[in-house]
């Protein structure tokens, strides 16, 4: 055992402290005591392979109770590694994904809700709660997503989408694709100021099909309509042609 202090490698065991028993050293050089040095995953107890365990099955769309069943984690502790991991993972992303030089970036959003569904929700209920949208811009050649942001399908959330995906991205032209959604219009005139080529797909959809089962599908998709708002964008690129298989 390596003494903490000198780095003297001989120490002996020096009893136990605490109510986990934690065994203390004590260096035969420096005479200072010390505990074996434990990684650490913030304030966590849970021991760092089991952590990464879970949120490894977590990422691969395994429910909460289902992990919870698999490693013995309790719910209410997955959760909060959740929540650790996914602060790290923001701190990661904003100082890591800048000055990205990109050709193609194409965004949508991705419907989820938080408690209750939209016409659930009751006026005096928390912001938070309902309808959420992940509004996700994603690099159509390499697959990076150099932003996204989560918030209600508004002109403000589109507007902080926008501003964050300008803030890490060069200041080389690009082209952006969006969807139909209309506040992106204005959104990407005001923050971008016309140094992007702006398409904007329009998605229309079919009725449900005659069969049962196709409930279950959403609607097809029987036509794109691509609008150039700005710049000039490239027809034929990537961007434009791959999103017809997106959802
Ligand atoms: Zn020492």
């Amino acid at each position: 055992m390596t003494c903490t202090r000198c780095e003297y490698g001989t120490a002996r065991r020096f009893g136990y402290f605490g109510k986990r028993r934690i065994q203390r050293w004590c260096c035969t050089s420096c005479k200072a005591t010390f505990c074996e040095p434990v990684p650490k995953l913030g304030t966590h107890y849970t021991d760092p392979e089991t952590a990464a365990n879970a949120l490894s099955l977590m990422l691969e769309g395994m429910s909460i109770r289902a992990i919870s069943r698999v490693t013995g984690l309790h719910k209410g502790t997955i959760l909060s590694l959740m929540t650790t991991a996914a602060a790290n993972a923001r701190r990661v992303l904003d100082m890591r994904i800048r000055g990205v030089l990109t050709r193609y970036v194409q965004s949508d959003e991705i419907w989820c809700f938080v408690g209750k569904k939209r016409r659930n929700v009751r006026k005096d209920d928390p912001v938070k709660l309902g309808d959420q949208w992940v509004f996700v811009a994603m690099d159509a050649e390499t697959k990076l997503v150099p932003s996204f942001v989560i918030g209600k399908r508004t002109r403000e959330t589109t507007l902080t989408f926008l501003r964050d995906l300008q803030a890490r991205l060069t200041n080389a032209r690009f082209q952006l694709t969006t969807d139909g959604f209309h506040f992106y219009e204005r959104g990407v005139e005001d923050v971008f100021g016309g140094t992007v080529d702006f398409a904007q797909l329009v998605k229309l959809f079919g009725d449900y099909g005659q069969h049962g089962d196709e409930r279950y599908s959403p609607p097809r998709i029987t036509e794109v309509i691509s609008k150039v708002r700005d710049g000039r964008p490239d027809p034929a690129s990537k961007a434009l042609t791959r999103a017809h298989s997106g959802h």
